[in-house]
């Protein structure tokens, strides 16, 4: 009897050490990078359409009280008066970036037909007139309405050419749907996920900063408060950043 029970403990005793085994190994080698690079919290703060001298700076101001950094797509035709907030954006670390020179839809596009040599011609021109003011020769840009349905693989060619990356977003604001949006309904939208999005770096979060988006300045707190106590890490787009356009 007393065989026949020490006979059953090695044999449990053994398919534990068998069950302990394959447990470790199908634990990654490296699960520290490994949760590293898939678990990340890593949230993108865009601003488009600046600069301008009120919001863009109450912007700044909010972003240096909570200490994280953010995206700015500038748009060239702005930049005359607002030198000093461009060179701002610069020295405080944040990420500056190229959105057309006009901005105007019926000069870029042709309906969703984007007019490929003066889209270029406008990014450079933008790119020309920022790296003058603030230094900075900026290869990353966001459409102005985003790259869907306009981004050819033809354009997407020619933008390889200039070395020029393109960034959407996969959340929005929706601070440029309707300027009267209050602060809480743009904090609302911030939270959620755009469903087609796939696959991006991180959320990229599309606001705007021009001298309409008085809202968006109140809603950047509750914005940056909510993602602070999510555990996200606030990263500014950089060339380095993976190309993100949404299908
Ligand atoms: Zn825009």
């Amino acid at each position: 009897m007393r065989c026949l029970l020490s006979k059953k403990i090695i044999a449990s005793l053994c398919v534990s050490l068998l069950l302990l085994i394959s447990f470790i190994s199908i634990i990654p080698k490296n699960s520290y990078a490994y949760s590293q690079n898939t678990n990340e919290k890593i949230i993108y703060l865009t601003f488009d359409d600046g600069p301008s001298k009120k919001v863009t700076e109450d912007v700044l101001d909010i972003l240096q009280a909570y200490k994280v950094k953010a995206t700015f797509f500038v748009v060239g035709e702005q930049f005359k008066g607002n030198e000093s907030v461009l060179k701002r954006i610069h020295n405080e670390g944040h990420s500056l970036g190229l959105h057309s020179y006009t901005h105007n839809f019926s000069k870029l596009y042709n309906g969703n037909i984007v007019n490929q040599e003066f889209f270029i011609g406008e990014m450079l021109e933008c790119q020309k007139e920022l790296k003058e003011i603030t230094g900075v020769e900026s290869t990353i840009l966001r459409f102005p309405g985003g790259s869907h349905k306009r981004l050819s693989d033809s354009l997407l060619d020619e933008l390889n050419k200039h070395n020029l990356k393109v960034y959407d977003w996969t959340h929005s604001s929706e601070d440029a749907v309707n300027l009267k949006s209050p602060p809480c309904k743009l904090f609302k939208n911030s939270l959620k996920k755009i469903p087609s999005c796939k696959k991006a770096p991180g959320a990229i979060l599309l606001m705007h900063c021009n001298g309409s988006n008085k809202n968006s300045v109140k809603a950047l707190p509750l914005i940056i408060e909510h993602y602070q106590k999510e555990g996200y890490k606030f990263l500014t787009i950089t060339p380095n950043t993976p190309v993100y356009h949404c299908e």
